[in-house]
């Protein structure tokens, strides 16, 4: 067995573990193998085990890989994303999960009426207010959800984060807690009741303890493909 194999059955199993934990059915999870930085060929060795979701950080090497790989392959964009580079990606991405502005969406949605098709996104939410971190600020998050819900061919599925970096995955469950709070509150208030019900929260580091406060994704990348080269990735 590869490694890539390995490691895919070992995820599997820590997100079994999770659902049993929670209550939660395993079907409610998505992983997403983030595969930023790696090559073609490890992407579709864990294709050919079964991941159909790919999550990528720049948009120039997910043009670059999209052709390069199975056409039924669901790719996310989960990394900052640059208004001009929108109109690359508006009709290849399955879900962009780092809307955090409105003149992004703005964006999103203008491409998307051009390209006739609509668009999946989820805001991100800089729960933990690092300064370091994109994502919009709790206390705006209100207020983008209701001007993003007015904009044509661009649909608001849920919220996602980037917890802080720890050794204690247990020091981030606040947060990813905090997140789906924060949906609740407002899917509560919604007149035009959206149901933002997706969640985009766990990493490598974190991803059981995301499950148990509600994940419906989780975006995997040093657990399935090993560490990435460059501190920066
Ligand atoms: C790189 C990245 C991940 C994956 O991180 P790992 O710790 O390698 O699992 C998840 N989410 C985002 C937004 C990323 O940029």
């Amino acid at each position: 067995m590869t490694n890539i194999q390995k490691n895919l059955i070992a995820v599997e199993q820590e997100i079994q573990r999770a659902c049993d934990k929670s209550g939660r059915n395993r079907t409610e999870v998505s992983l997403i193998a983030v595969s930023k930085t790696k090559p073609i060929s490890m992407i579709q060795e864990a294709y050919n085990a079964g991941i159909r979701d790919f999550g990528e950080n720049r948009v120039q090497e997910l043009m670059d890989k999209i052709p390069q790989l199975p056409s039924d392959i669901r790719w996310h964009m989960i990394g900052h994303l640059q208004r001009n580079k929108v109109k690359y990606i508006v009709d290849k991405a399955a879900m962009i999960h780092s809307v955090d502005s409105l003149a992004l969406a703005e964006e999103i949605s203008r491409e998307a009426v051009k390209k006739n098709v609509t668009v999946d996104i989820l805001i991100e939410v800089n729960v933990a207010e690092e300064s370091s971190k994109f994502g919009v600020a709790v206390s705006e998050l209100p207020g983008l959800v209701e001007s993003i819900s007015k904009l044509p061919s661009i649909h608001i599925k849920g919220f996602m984060t980037v917890a802080p970096y720890t050794e204690n995955p247990e020091e981030n469950r606040p947060y990813f807690h905090k997140l789906v709070e924060l949906a609740v509150d407002i899917n509560r208030k919604n007149i035009d009741n959206r149901g933002m019900c997706l969640f985009s929260m766990g990493m490598t580091g974190d991803y059981s303890v995301a499950i148990e406060e509600g994940a419906t994704y989780i975006r995997v990348g040093t657990g399935i493909f090993g560490e990435r080269g460059n501190i920066t990735d």
